[in-house]
């Protein structure tokens, strides 16, 4: 487990930025966690589609996620799949369920032997490689009570 700020080293492969994902990304650097609702059926939606996946209405549109949390479940790397991760293992990779209700494929800082299912957890900005990216902690922890804390 390596700290928050030395992931910002790691040479890692970034998002693919399409038309489709750019809100999310743009707002990510401002540390706002967006993610869609459908203006037909008023679900909410993540990841980011063009076509609601419950109603199949065309048009969904951004709305900002409040960065609550609860953690369904999570893994430990310690392989990882690329190299560019190598200097980042152990690392624990989640699905985590947001508040709004759509659920999220994250990493999780902190000692993976404190995690617990169902428990809270709220949204942590990282800066890895060239890419703002949410993370999760649990709610309770204190690494987001400095500068990547959420506005
Ligand atoms: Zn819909």
């Amino acid at each position: 487990m390596i700290g928050i700020e030395r992931l910002a080293t790691l040479e890692v492969p970034g998002p693919t930025v399409t038309a489709l994902t750019a809100p999310f990304w743009e707002a990510a650097r401002e540390h706002r966690l967006l993610i869609q609702r459908c203006t037909a059926c008023e679900r909410p939606i993540f990841y980011p589609r063009a076509c609601c996946p419950y109603c199949w209405a065309d048009s969904p549109d951004w709305i900002e996620a409040t960065g609550e949390a609860t953690l369904d479940s999570w893994s430990v790397v310690s392989r990882p799949g690329h190299p560019g991760w190598r200097d980042a293992v152990p690392y624990t990779v989640a699905l985590v369920r947001l508040a709004e209700g759509p659920v999220m494929l994250s990493q999780i800082l902190g000692d993976p032997r404190s995690l617990r299912a169902d428990m809270p957890l709220r949204v942590v900005w990282v800066q890895c490689a060239g890419t703002i990216l949410p993370f999760f902690e649990p709610a309770s922890a204190g690494v987001g009570a400095g500068p990547n804390s959420p506005r």
